[in-house]
């Protein structure tokens, strides 16, 4: 293990880390690495008009290709990116390329797709990040109105004075909000109210036992219901069969993702199912790849 650390003027003290150390500032190396490598890339998973099928937005999800593991999920990676700060870089990058593939798609599509991208509770601790995001919109020309960012209900709660300025700061610059993983975080009611919000994503928790379980029920059919009430649009996460789509239908849930549906996708992928679902026009798939 010290060994590993040869060459990066850490031999001398290595005897005195324990192997977890080690290993961490391994795994911090690697990942400031991957930004510069290009080692990351972004899936895209499908939001759907349950009804239909028909294909209304997506959602960027991050991946790492490390070269010594293969790909990495986003649970393993962006809690060390987020200790290490790493996760500012990250994410101007990550915001940066989902802006320029709406605007590519601008061009191909023949429907515009809202394009929903996950932030961090790190990036509302730095002072230049509603100044970043203006910068990457204005610096991508990407219509405002076609980005939707992601904020979970726990990290809105837990830092509700600073988050709640950044929001409506973040509103003035067009894009809209959703708060992610709604009904694990303990939101009070009249919070909500007072929050420039457009999208509430019911948790996957509670629906993946729909439509069994009584509470689970229960709980899915007053979110919606608040939703409604409060005029904001609902999206139901993590949808893996008919019979769950069918209950969120017959309840007033429009919109969803999950895997019945679709997966995260990679961009070729994803522009073959546009392109099969009539979006893109046949011939165009492939060709709006990554700029930038
Ligand atoms: P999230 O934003 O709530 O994303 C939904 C997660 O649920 C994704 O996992 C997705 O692949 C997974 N999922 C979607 N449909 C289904 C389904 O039907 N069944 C099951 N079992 N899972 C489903 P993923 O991509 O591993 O991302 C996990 C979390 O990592 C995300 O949760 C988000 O909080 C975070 N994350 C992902 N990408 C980014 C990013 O670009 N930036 C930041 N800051 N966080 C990200
Ligand atoms: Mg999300
Ligand atoms: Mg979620
Ligand atoms: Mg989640």
């Amino acid at each position: 293990r010290a060994k590993k650390a040869k060459g990066c003027g850490y031999q001398f003290f290595s005897e005195e880390l324990n192997h977890q150390a080690v290993d961490r500032l391994h795994k911090e190396m690697k990942l400031r690495n991957a930004l510069t490598d290009n080692e990351l890339e972004l899936y895209y998973q499908p939001k759907v008009h349950l009804d239909t099928g028909k294909v209304m937005g997506v959602e960027a999800l991050v991946r790492w290709h490390d070269p010594e593991n293969g790909m990495i999920p986003p649970g393993e990676f962006i809690p060390l990116a987020e200790e290490t700060g790493l996760i500012l870089p990250m994410s101007e990058w990550i915001l940066e390329q989902a802006c320029y593939q709406v605007v590519s798609w601008q061009q191909s599509l023949s429907m515009p797709l809202k394009m929903a991208v996950n932030l961090s509770v790190r990036q509302f601790q730095d002072p230049l990040f509603v100044q970043n995001v203006a910068d990457i919109l204005r610096k991508t020309g990407v219509n405002p109105a076609l980005i939707e960012l992601e904020i979970t209900e726990s990290m809105l709660m837990e830092n509700m004075d600073t988050v709640l300025p950044m929001l409506d700061e973040l509103k003035q610059l067009g894009v809209s909000l959703a708060i992610d993983d709604f009904g694990t975080g303990y939101s009070s009611l009249a919070y909500l109210k007072k929050m420039p919000i457009d999208v509430l994503k019911v948790d996957r928790a509670f629906v993946q036992d729909l439509p069994h379980d009584q509470n689970d029920c229960a709980i899915t059919r007053a979110v919606i219901l608040m939703a409604q009430q409060l005029g904001l649009n609902v999206v139901a996460e993590g949808i893996e069969d008919l019979t769950q789509a069918e209950f969120l239908t017959d309840n007033g849930c429009q919109l969803g993702q999950g895997f019945y549906f679709s997966r995260p996708l990679r961009l070729d992928d994803l522009e073959s199912l546009l392109a099969d679902s009539g979006l893109l026009a046949a011939g165009s798939a492939g060709q709006s790849g990554h700029m930038g």
